[in-house]
């Protein structure tokens, strides 16, 4: 059983209703906690109220771009980010690499490889819940 006081926290910041809810359900069936905004500006405001543990954030976002939003989050925390992206927006992707993001999913992606890439990354980040302490 995982503790929820190990329960990791991830934002996902998606203007599209259904992507944002099928990732929130894929999140939470994988043991997460999810919170949701639908634009980068209520993103800031979440983010300032509470630092998630994880952000997914997709690049073309109404209020505040995705872009702006890495670079935002990126002078004021290291929580891992995800951006999801559309196959055309390469530049934006790259930029966002530069910018301080860990990953990155090209739409349309299957839910279930997201929950795998976010995984991946807290792996390689050190900041995996629940097996590795309950495994010892
Ligand atoms: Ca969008």
């Amino acid at each position: 059983m995982i503790s929820i006081m190990n329960t990791k926290n991830i934002l996902v910041v998606e203007d599209e209703a259904s992507i944002a809810e099928v990732v929130s359900l894929y999140l939470k069936r994988a043991g997460f906690t999810v919170q949701v905004a639908s634009d980068g500006k209520l993103a800031m405001g979440m983010i300032e109220r509470q630092m998630p543990d994880f952000v997914i954030l997709d690049l073309m976002l109404p209020e505040v771009d995705g872009l702006s939003l890495t670079r935002w989050l990126r002078d004021r925390s290291d929580v891992p980010i995800i951006m999801l992206t559309a196959r055309r927006e390469e530049i934006d992707r790259i930029a966002g690499l530069e910018m301080g993001a860990d990953d990155y999913v090209v739409k349309p992606f299957s839910p279930q490889e997201l929950v795998s890439r976010v995984r991946a990354v807290m792996r390689r980040l050190g900041r995996e819940q629940g097996e590795a302490e309950n495994e010892r």
